[in-house]
């Protein structure tokens, strides 16, 4: 990982003479470029899912983005408590560790609340509700926030007893009126909202009408856009100018969840490598086609999951390495620097 190395000694020196992270990224791609027999083992990523937890240090983070070559992380704290949630993070806390380090990291309003696991509280939107909207909004209003989300909607319960975490089985509706009004906020200050819905059958017709009621509200489709088959996710991004897909975890190591039919293999799930590092040939086809609406994430929800973060990062380099210079480029920043940046901010 030499090349890493060299890459990341750019950025450092890019940072020290007072240049934006942008620029570093330009010098960096240059360098890239320069290498053409191996262009994404020197690609700058920007990490589009990752989360943050109380017990994640921010110079834990920058530690392990420096050695991997990432140069921006989306930070999308998890509130929940309790031992065996690991989380406890919160939206101050990203935004202190995006203060602290200037230009490394894009804080997300966060999305994974205990409030929000309440299935009523979507269908008819209660007092905790109206002000958990109202809190949203004046983050947004702020300029201080690059997204909103995750909302876990949803999601498959699963226990990693090594770490003695779990994740609980939630099933929301889609398209809900506590839903469009996050997708309004979303809309009205230029941010991606990021969902996490499993594409199972009565979950793709919600995602479908929530993209039709606000098509200014850009949605990113968590994990290959809930784990939907190539032809699905062409079908969706064909008719939804407004969707986006992110990849977070779908890399298929032993220490990856999402890009292994983790917890549970269901007919609606579909992977996109073959656990080797090669892409599966449709995924492939579809990455080239809409190249500008995919980006990548490790997704390291639970805090010990950081000690793969490296390899997760090895392993997108490995597969970014079979598309096509551009399309790579794409997927590895440009793609998240568009949807991050809001109109007129930049
Ligand atoms: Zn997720």
């Amino acid at each position: 990982m030499g090349c890493v190395r060299v890459m990341v000694s750019v950025l450092a020196i890019g940072l020290v003479l007072g240049l934006s992270s942008l620029q570093a990224v330009e010098t960096s791609s240059a360098l890239a470029q320069s290498k053409p027999s191996q262009p994404a083992a020197t690609l700058p990523i920007i990490n589009a899912h990752m989360h943050l937890n109380k017990n994640m240090p921010a110079a834990q983070l920058i530690a392990l983005m420096d050695s991997a070559g990432v140069t921006q992380s989306v930070l999308m704290a998890r509130y929940y408590r309790g031992d065996r949630s690991g989380g406890e993070g919160s939206d101050e806390q990203a935004l202190s560790y995006a203060k602290q380090y200037p230009g490394r990291f894009l804080p997300f309003v966060a999305g994974q609340r205990p409030e929000l696991l309440e299935q009523k509280r979507w269908l008819e939107p209660d007092e905790v509700a109206k002000k958990l909207l109202e809190q949203v909004e004046e983050r947004l209003r702020s300029g201080e926030f690059s997204g909103l989300g995750e909302l876990i909607i949803r999601h498959h319960s699963y226990m990693i007893p090594q770490a003695a975490q779990m994740g609980s089985e939630v099933d929301i509706p889609v398209d809900t009126p506590l839903m469009r009004a996050f997708a309004d906020l979303a809309a009205r200050y230029q941010v991606p909202m990021t969902i996490h819905a499993e594409a199972e059958p009565r979950v793709v017709p919600g995602m479908v009408s929530l993209l039709e009621y606000n098509p200014k509200a850009r949605i990113i489709w968590a994990h290959s856009c809930g784990r939907s088959s190539a032809k699905a996710i062409r079908e969706m991004l064909t008719r939804h100018p407004n969707l986006f897909c992110d990849l977070g975890d779908m890399t298929r190591i032993p220490a990856s969840g999402y890009g292994n039919y983790w917890p549970r293999q269901t007919p609606s799930i579909f992977l996109i490598e073959d656990g080797t590092g090669r892409l599966y040939d449709d995924m492939k086809a579809l990455y080239e086609e809409f190249s500008d609406r995919f980006v990548l994430g490790t997704d390291n929800a639970h805090t010990p999951s950081l000690r793969s973060y490296e390899a997760r990062i090895r392993r997108w380099r490995q597969l970014l390495s079979g598309l096509s210079a551009g399309t790579a480029r794409r997927l590895a920043h440009l793609n998240a620097e568009q949807l991050f940046t809001r109109k007129g901010s930049k």
